[in-house]
């Protein structure tokens, strides 16, 4: 079986090209180490969990060295949107009033003044 820690942290490196742990990186890097990084819980796992992500992940996230030097740090195109307007007053940055666009991220620096959104 997989176990849902596994699959939250194959989810983040989908959604958000956040890297796992040392053993599911090398899964994702379809390196046969992956054999010897399991711990005592993954390592009867092993097949399960290359199923999981056989089936469940973009083929483009994972497979080859390439493929995961390429997603890290960026993941699917379509990350959900944050709702700026709901965390600060009407959308627009604290500091100079500028509206933020819609497509900053969750830490991201307003293009005018240089202030740093958080989501929290
Ligand atoms: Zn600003």
């Amino acid at each position: 079986m997989v176990s849902n820690t596994i699959k939250e942290s194959l989810q983040r490196w989908v959604d958000y090209g956040v890297p796992p742990g040392g053993f599911l990186l090398a899964v994702l890097r379809n390196d046969l180490g992956a054999v010897t990084l399991a711990d005592a819980q993954n390592f009867p796992n092993i097949k399960d969990i290359y199923v999981y992500v056989y089936n469940e992940l973009p083929s483009d996230c994972w497979g080859s060295d390439q493929k995961v030097i390429a997603w890290r740090g960026k993941g699917k195109e379509e990350v959900e949107k944050t709702n700026w307007e709901e965390i600060y007053d009407d959308g627009n940055c604290p500091d100079c009033s500028e509206s933020i666009p819609d497509t900053m991220v969750d830490g991201g620096e307003c293009f005018n003044c240089g202030h740093v959104f958080f989501v929290d």
